[in-house]
Formats: structure tokens, sequence, C-alpha cells
């Protein structure tokens, strides 16, 4: 048997075992399962689960406050309906994002903008950013791919320059770092989500750092109906529309235990992640993503590009052939750029109306560098439960399928 026959042409795979994994919840959850429940109170106001994971996150981060959510869509929709935006405002984002960056915006009557990205690391720059900046423009949306911080300092300037609002969306970055800035303290909100996927569960949930104290009371208002409750028997004088998505106490229960896990969590992906790129780095014609130096990338997952015309096949063929050798990998992070959804493309977010895109002249989105992230990525998942092993199993797949493919 010819230990370098590819799997995908019959030979053995590098890795023929299940990947490994292990328990998310334990004894700790539990215990303040139980506790919330004990206090005979599942709502957020009355009970101090919510209260204690939001302070918690906010302390973790120097933050002046933080507000739980129901999810990270849900955050992002209280930061930006926090910064008092009229329908038909423009806001700046990224076109490879999930879809609940866009949410929020949409439902408070914004016009999401697209801006390029770069391809090595599909995020968004300044330069990037500042191209599709009109006088509509109020805010940036910035999104930390993969766990890869954007260059905030230059957002930052930009943002201050031109008057406009940033928000991070840290969804896929839990204590990612620009430079010695903890993600999510930059701008005036930083938007987390704690679904079932992120590096922290509550099943599902958000959060929702304030940079800003003065933006607080404001903000938790926003995820209540705009309901002021210190107010007592005045707090539904509303004067401007908001949603319920507000945090149960089972849900902070479990997020307080899950931040004592978050760490140690983003340490070992951390170490894979790094330990991918130094395997990545070694292959001729393989290039990691691009980490800005001076950063901390958490990996929420890894991405890297091939070079055009080094590998017979190219960028597909050594994915099939790395699933073959039994390590998970895809093309591209998404199928389609955002603004190739249906609804973003039709510009049909409510039946029977073109509102709010028709509150402004149209954007013809043009992001040559998203779209070349999407055509030349290869898609590795990280996971805390991949050690030594796993990344040994990688770097040889990645040695082997790159020189048998080799043109
Ligand atoms: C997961 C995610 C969201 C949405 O979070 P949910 O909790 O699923 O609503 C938003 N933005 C990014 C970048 C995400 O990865």
């Amino acid at each position: 048997m010819c230990a370098d026959k590819l799997a995908i042409d019959g030979g053995t795979p590098v890795f023929a075992g299940p990947l490994p994994t292990g328990p998310r919840f334990g004894e700790e959850e539990l215990a303040e399962l139980k506790e919330a429940l004990d206090q005979n109170t599942l709502f957020y106001f009355y009970g101090q689960k919510v209260k204690a994971f939001a302070s918690e996150f906010a302390r973790m981060h120097g933050a002046p406050a933080a507000v739980a959510t129901t999810s990270g869509t849900a955050a992002l929709h209280v930061a930006i309906g926090s910064l008092d935006l009229t329908p038909g405002d423009e806001v700046v984002t990224s076109p490879i994002t999930d879809f609940g960056t866009v949410i929020g915006l949409l439902y408070q009557g914004l016009i999401p903008v697209f801006a390029d990205l770069d391809p090595s690391n599909g995020l968004m720059t300044p330069q990037t950013v500042e191209a599709v900046v009109t006088e509509r423009t109020r805010a940036v949306l910035a999104v930390h791919l993969a766990g890869n911080p954007c260059d905030l300092t230059g957002l930052r300037a930009l943002c201050e320059r031109r008057g406009l609002a940033l928000v991070e969306d840290c969804a896929q970055a839990f204590l990612a770092r620009h430079g010695n800035s903890l993600v999510g303290t930059v701008g005036r909100f930083g938007c987390f989500s704690t679904n079932d996927y992120k590096h922290i569960s509550t099943g599902d949930g958000g959060l929702l750092l304030v940079t800003d104290a003065a933006d607080a009371s404001k903000a938790a208002a926003f995820a209540d109906k705009n309901y002021r409750r210190e107010l007592g028997s005045a707090m539904r004088r509303i004067d401007l529309l908001a949603p319920n998505l507000r945090m149960t106490e089972l849900q902070g229960a479990v997020g307080i235990a899950q931040l004592k896990r978050l760490p140690s969590i983003v340490e070992r992906r951390q170490a894979f992640g790094d330990g991918l790129r130094a395997a990545v780095a070694r292959i001729p014609g393989l290039t990691p993503m691009a980490v800005r130096q001076g950063d901390t990338c958490v990996y929420w997952f890894f991405t890297l590009t091939a070079e055009a015309g080094v590998f017979r096949g190219g960028r597909d063929a050594l994915v099939e052939a790395l699933k073959a050798e039994g390590l998970p990998a895809r093309p591209g992070y998404l199928e389609e750029p955002l603004y190739n959804v249906p609804m973003l493309k039709n510009r049909t977010a409510f039946p029977g109306t073109h509102y709010p895109f028709d509150l402004a002249p149209q954007h013809e989105p043009d992001c040559p560098g998203a779209e070349r992230y999407l055509a030349e990525t290869i898609v590795l998942p990280v996971s805390e439960f991949y050690g030594a092993e796993i990344l040994a199993s990688y770097a040889q797949a990645l040695e082997k399928v790159t020189s048998a493919l080799r043109a």
C-alpha cells in the first residue's frame, strides 16, 4: 500500500476516527440553573442571574455596562436602535457575515451599504469603508470575521473624522484583541452572540457592551420595549418604538458559568489556529489568513488560500481531497455575499413595498475583494476540543494533498 496515495483515489485516509468533542456544560451550569429556579422568578428585572452575567462580562472588558439580549442579532439591533438614526440613513457593513448583522438595521428602516473586504481575511478596512461613505452614512458596523479583529484604530479614526458611530459585531470574536484593546471596547457598542455555535453558549443569547456610560440606560430600555422600569409606574411613557429582546434568568445562569470557561476555550482555539497557521505557512503555494501585526485572533474558524495555478483542480480539488483524508474543510464561508440574498437583491424586506431601500438612492454593491475571498478561501473548522493529534493530522493531510496535486 502506498502511503502517499490520496484517500480520494483509494488511498488510506490520514485521519480515520471521529473528530474529538467533549462536554461544554457541567456542574457549574447546573448549580447556577438551580439557583436561578430557586429565586422563584425567571425575569431579569427581579432576578440576579442576567444582571450578574452582564456585569461580569462588562467587568472582563473594563466597560461601564453590558446589556444581555435574546440573541446576537438582538444585541446588534439594540446597538443600532440606541443610535437615534432616522429611517433612510445608511450604515456601512460587511457583505460576508451572518445575516443577523443586517436584520436590526432593516427593522430600524436603515439601509445597509456593503463595503469591500480584504480578500486575504474577509475584513473591512478603513479604505474600503471610506469608499462607500456618503452624506447619508451615519454609522459603521464592523464585523470581526472568524475572530480576527478589523483595523479598529483606522476605523475609529475614520468614524471620528466623518462623524459616524462605530459599532462592532464581535459575535465570532470573544476576547480577540486589536493591539491591547479587547474587541467590543473600541466602538460605541460591541455586540456578541451566545448562540450554540459560538465560543460560549446559552442556547441562544447575546451581549452588548456599552463603552459610553451615557448610553447604558438607553440601550437597556431599547432591549425592553423602551420601558424605563427604574421609573416605577411611569415606565410606560414610551416615546419611541422598541422590541422586547430580554434575556431570561435561565440563559443568564448558564452564561455566568460559561464566562468562567471562556478564557480557556479561547486559549485552546488560539493555540489550534496558530498551529494551523504555522503548518500552512510551511507549504509553498498556500497562505494562511492574514492577522494584523499586534492583533490577537481567536479563530472561530480558520481560512487559507491557495495560489492560483499551483494546484491541479485549484481550491475545490484541495477541499475534496482534504475531506477524503477524514478532515473537514469547505470552500468559502458563505455561498454568496449578503447582497445576493434575494431579499437584499430584490429590495423586498417588507411585503408590498421597497421600504426602507426606497428612502435613499440605490447603491450597486462593488465588492471584488469580498467575492475573491469567497471564491478562493478554504475554511477549516476550529474547536476547543481539537488538540495536538488533530493539528498533526491537518498538517500531514495538507502536506499530502498539496504534494499530490501540485501542478
Ligand atoms: C452568530 C452571528 C450573529 C448573530 O448571532 P445570533 O445569536 O445567531 O443572532 C451576528 N453576526 C455574526 C458575525 C455572527 O457570527
